[in-house]
């Protein structure tokens, strides 16, 4: 979106879509790399895809690391190819440049073997861009959607807002928590419970089970009544144990909102966050071009330094001069 993006009819694009459309997974693959990379046909492909998106469920997985999110999704796409649904990954891992573990996407790939051709895993790392992480995954999710996976689950690290936004994505959200961390050292935020639509204490297998659950219980006590009731469901992902309910419960949650009109209420208000979010994003974008530039950003932050602006004077500026 650096400059006014682009409409043009690519026919090699059309194409590419097209196959896309047709199944074609390496299609897909170079599509999510267009949005990844920001590429100039980006914004075209985007357009071209989307009067094709709609139909996927998006379904959020959320929690710390090691709760065995990987390892449940492992479980999820077996069950869900089991009911005969086309099933996109997309793994959030704003963490993982910094530690330079296995992304998650990559920790489930090497779970199981994929060969299934209508299982498709993608994991994106934040490359210490400007936020943006969330529009990204929301468009490699729409690309998923619009060529033909019927589930596409979001799964991202929880650490802070990243993981709020790609929460708030997803039609379905699933909060991973475990027994036997102590209550206290866990701290489920109060944030994060805001946006889980289901509870998940995997490990069941271990101590604290019953503990975990009358706290967790308790946490929902406090919010305010929803029509719909957040299940806790208990699983054991490494034996595959609570799966078939999990995604019971999901399917579940996609007809309430569908029958209870939050559907359309959500998708509205996602679309409005997304829309903020991407001027936002433009903004910023053409002002960091003005770094060196005369009366540019670094111009600006000296001006700041001495005084002769405050901070709203400033940011007006350069919010004018990045569109002249
Ligand atoms: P992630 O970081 O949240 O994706 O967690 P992983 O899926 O990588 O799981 C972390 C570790 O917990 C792995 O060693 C898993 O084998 C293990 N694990 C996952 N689910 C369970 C479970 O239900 N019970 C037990 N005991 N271990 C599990």
């Amino acid at each position: 979106m650096s400059s006014a993006p682009t409409r043009e009819v690519n026919p090699a694009l059309i194409e590419l879509v097209q196959r896309g459309i047709n199944g074609d997974r390496r299609a897909l693959a170079r599509c999510i790399t267009l949005i990844e990379n920001r590429a100039v046909e980006a914004p075209a492909l985007m357009h071209q895809i989307y009067p094709h998106i709609g139909r996927a469920h998006l379904i959020g997985i959320t929690g710390a690391p090691g709760s065995g999110k990987s390892t449940l999704t492992n479980e999820l796409i077996k069950e869900f190819r089991k009911r005969g649904r086309k099933v996109g990954v997309v793994a959030v891992d704003p963490t993982s440049t910094l530690t330079g573990g296995a992304v998650l996407g990559d920790r489930i790939r090497m779970l199981e073997n994929f060969g299934d051709k209508d299982v498709f895993i993608r994991s994106m790392a934040t490359r210490g861009q400007l936020g943006g992480l969330a529009s990204m995954t929301n468009d490699v999710a729409r690309v998923m959607d619009a060529f033909g996976k019927e589930i596409v689950i979001l799964e991202t690290v929880g650490v802070g807002q990243d993981e709020v936004d790609v929460a708030k994505a997803a039609h379905t959200t699933l909060l991973v928590e475990v027994p036997g961390m102590g209550d206290d050292i866990q701290a489920i935020k109060a944030g994060v419970l805001e946006i889980a639509d289901m509870i998940i204490i995997n490990k069941a297998d271990r101590e604290g089970v019953e503990k975990l659950q009358l706290h967790l219980k308790g946490m929902l006590s406090l919010a305010p009544r929803r029509e719909w009731q957040i299940p806790i469901l208990r699983t054991i992902a490494v034996q595959g144990e609570g799966i078939g309910e999990v995604a019971d419960a999901a399917e579940k949650h996609l007809v309430y909102l569908k029958n209870s009109g939050e559907y359309e209420k959500r998708e509205k208000a996602r679309l409005r966050d997304e829309l903020l979010g991407r001027i936002r994003e433009e903004v910023t974008r053409r002002v960091l071009r003005l770094e060196t530039a005369p009366g540019g950003l670094q111009d600006t932050l000296n001006q700041l330094e001495l005084r002769q602006l405050d901070l709203d004077q400033a940011a007006y500026a350069l919010y004018k001069k990045s569109f002249e």
